[in-house]
């Protein structure tokens, strides 16, 4: 990585220990290209942050949306057990007070597609399913992850993600609740490929984005 981009910090307004940690640059993912990269592995690895995430996470659902399972995506099953945690500990008014909640992720299978096996499998047809991912920019991987849980049969009753830049243009019939957006970003933005304005100023690429993380190039 290039010696001028400059890593920098960008906290939760509300909360502001829970923050992640950004480097400015041009940076590709198979359809997009990126002025930052947001490292939120802090957030998904370092437990104290990540129970603080997950009680972030767990507010707009604790009086009102009981969850049976939580599906996890790119990372996310030390949250994704917090959040159970925090969604099924005592509170006058948690609904999901004392129950049950499942924590799993699906596995891609030989074709590259994602699946959950069998014996997990009935954690989540007919049940009350809650998905959490890192980060939704493009919402190609939301979208694959919303097939799967469709195919599976699930009821999804919530999509929570670490960082979302999607406004309300895919039509999914379910609201997103988040951390980070990408007003929090100072200069963030994401461009088609063909209408990328860093390559039309002949800037080299500096990384490939990849399921959780960078390869520089
Ligand atoms: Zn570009």
């Amino acid at each position: 990585m290039n010696s001028k981009n400059k890593v920098f910090s960008v906290s939760l307004p509300k909360n502001p220990s829970i923050s992640m940690n950004v480097i400015p640059g041009h940076f590709t993912t198979n359809h997009f290209h990126l002025s930052h990269y947001l490292d939120l592995d802090n957030l998904k690895t370092n437990a104290t942050l990540a129970k603080k995430v997950a009680k972030e996470l767990a507010e707009p659902y604790l009086v009102s949306t009981l969850i049976d399972t939580i599906v996890c995506m790119e990372g996310t099953e030390l949250i994704g057990a917090y959040l159970a945690e925090e969604l099924s500990k005592k509170g006058t008014s948690a609904i999901n007070t004392g129950r049950d909640i499942y924590v799993i992720k699906p596995m891609s299978n030989v074709h590259r597609q994602l699946t959950f096996r069998s014996n997990i499998q009935e954690l989540v047809t007919n049940h009350r399913v809650l998905l959490l991912v890192s980060s939704i920019s493009s919402g190609t991987t939301l979208r694959t992850a919303l097939e799967l849980l469709n195919y599976y049969g699930a009821n999804l009753v919530g999509i929570s993600a670490l960082f979302n830049s999607l406004h309300d243009d895919l039509d999914i019939g379910q609201e997103i609740h988040y951390l980070f957006t990408p007003s929090d970003i100072p200069e963030y933005r994401m461009y088609r490929i063909k209408d990328c304005e860093l390559c039309k100023t002949g800037r080299k690429l500096d990384a490939i984005i990849i399921q959780g993380g960078y390869t520089t190039l």
